[in-house]
């Protein structure tokens, strides 16, 4: 049985022998910014992100050196405005790239919209092309790839821009993240499709008041998830996330009848999933 350990972080980071198969810092899980709030951001073991909002603000330069990939859900500011703030700051602090993975569609935004000399400079040419701050890669949805250890399997979700989540897994359990989505199949389907799901991390971004807004933003509200979350043939653990700002008190008090009869847990920045 895997442990549903869910620690706040306290003030230390820990010491690598302490940590399990995969321990997932929350950076970020907020939809906004605020006093204590930052944008999606996790942090896997040392060594990998998922995703790079403003929650990447918090690392300090010796973290921020130790990252080798990072996996992107989609082109949305709110998840990749660290990576222009991180490739500035590792300038001259590391002899190899920051690879950046993601679906072709979103690393064309990124490479035609932010990285274009113009919102901010194309690190993937600095200081030179022989020797670039970031690299691309593409990721295939569907197809697994072993990145430090684990195994990492995109799957595609439903939201205003192309967009996947992520499934992680080890060899203590199996960790998803949606990214931000609506109901849709598609996510349903790939995650029915794990062998296992120990812990999921899932959007509920909206009120049930703002169905409407949740369905042209393609993002969950709590009734819509308790009625999709039906489909899914495991039981995860669910790490709720994405609340927007000053939402939360009336996403929780929702979330209690919507998801009544589920394990679940608001999400927040400094939390650690542990598998
Ligand atoms: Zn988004
Ligand atoms: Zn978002």
């Amino acid at each position: 049985m895997v442990s549903l350990a869910l620690v706040s972080l306290g003030g230390g980071d820990g010491a690598p022998d302490a940590w399990t198969n995969m321990r997932i810092k929350v950076l970020g899980c907020s939809g906004g910014v605020g006093p204590g709030l930052r944008t999606t951001s996790l942090l896997v073991n040392d060594d990998i992100l998922i995703d790079a909002g403003t929650g990447t603000g918090d690392l300090s330069l010796a973290q921020m050196r130790r990252i080798t990939d990072a996996f992107i859900t989609h082109s949305h500011l709110d998840h990749v405005c660290g990576l222009a703030f991180m490739a500035d700051n590792l300038f001259d602090l590391i002899d190899r790239p920051l690879r950046v993975h993601a679906i072709p569609e979103t690393l064309e935004t990124l490479r035609t919209h932010l990285f274009n000399w113009k919102l901010w400079p194309d690190f993937s040419k600095l200081p030179d092309e022989q020797h670039p701050l970031l690299t691309w890669h593409e990721v295939e949805p569907g197809k697994p790839q072993r990145i430090n250890g684990h195994s990492l399997t995109a799957f595609k979700v439903l939201h205003t821009v192309p967009a996947v989540g992520y499934a992680l897994e080890s060899k203590a359990g199996t960790f998803a993240f949606s990214g931000d989505t609506y109901a849709t199949d598609h996510l349903w389907q790939a995650l029915n499709a794990l062998p296992r799901l120990d812990k999921l991390m899932i959007d509920v971004a909206f009120t049930d008041k703002d169905a409407e807004l949740a369905r042209v933003s393609r993002h969950f509200t709590p009734t819509l998830l308790g009625q999709e979350i039906g489909k899914l043939r495991h039981r995860p653990q669910l790490y709720l996330t994405h609340q927007k700002p000053g939402c939360e008190p009336m996403i929780e008090k929702e979330c209690r009848t919507a998801l009544a009869g589920y394990e679940y847990h608001h999400l927040h920045r400094g939390d650690v999933i542990s598998l």
